[in-house]
């Protein structure tokens, strides 16, 4: 049986990197290879605090005040150097242990499963593809326009489940995950198998935080106990 605390959950949504699948992806060489590109389109952005897609619209807004025929080329070009990092991140990626049997547990006991990332689809269908794992949308930054940890991305992942925020988990590895769970409505669960510690997690709003989120069904069990670290 379920602790009374998870009862009425009936859908949980995954942040990809770091709480599913490791992929390795150098976050300091996708932003230096977006930053070398700013000179070249005449624009400098300060990307201190800011997350390397938010300047590349900051960049992109910059271009298009002085010349709008330039914007199309400069994403064209950002783009693809994201891609190619992540592509060849993803080659190297895997799914974590015990994560996809977890995730089939979900499914068999009825829960609606989602996964929004900020990574490209390309580089998630790569890893995804290594093995048959259950779930009933992905939605990664090719599929909306605001990604997380704006709330529309879990928002819209939530419409396509038809199931409402305050029955919803969403489980990640990073700081503007529990951000995002929060502002948009949803309970959030830390885990620990990406770069935040427990004591960030919980700081950030996190509810519950696991070793991985394969303990996920585990807590969901009832072995609440065991799986709150
Ligand atoms: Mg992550």
């Amino acid at each position: 049986m379920r602790p009374a605390k998870w009862d009425g959950v009936e859908a949980v949504l995954f942040d990809f990197d770091g709480t599913l699948a490791e992929c390795f992806i150098d976050f300091g060489q996708m932003r230096r290879a977006v930053l070398d590109l700013l000179p070249q389109f005449g624009c400098a952005v300060d990307d201190s605090g800011k997350y390397i897609l938010e300047v590349i619209e900051e960049a992109a807004a910059q271009i298009a005040q002085r010349d709008g025929e330039r914007v199309a080329a400069f994403r064209e070009a950002a783009d693809q150097a994201l891609l190619d990092i992540e592509l060849d991140s993803a080659r190297r990626g895997h799914w974590l242990p015990g994560v996809p049997d977890c995730l089939r547990a979900l499914r068999q006991a009825g829960l609606k499963i989602g996964i929004i990332t900020r990574n490209c689809r390309a580089a998630v269908d790569l890893v995804l593809g290594r093995e048959r794992v259950p779930y009933d949308v992905l939605l990664t930054r090719d599929d909306v326009d605001l990604v997380k940890p704006d709330p529309a991305h879990p928002q819209a992942a939530l419409a396509h489940l038809q199931v409402a925020p305050e029955r919803a988990l969403l489980v990640g590895d990073h700081v503007s995950d529990m951000h995002c769970a929060q502002a948009a409505g949803l309970r959030a669960v830390g885990v620990l198998t990406g770069s935040s510690t427990t004591e960030e997690l919980r700081a950030a709003g996190a509810e519950v935080v696991l070793n991985s989120a394969a303990e996920l069904w585990e807590v969901l069990e009832g072995n609440w106990e065991t799986g709150d670290h």
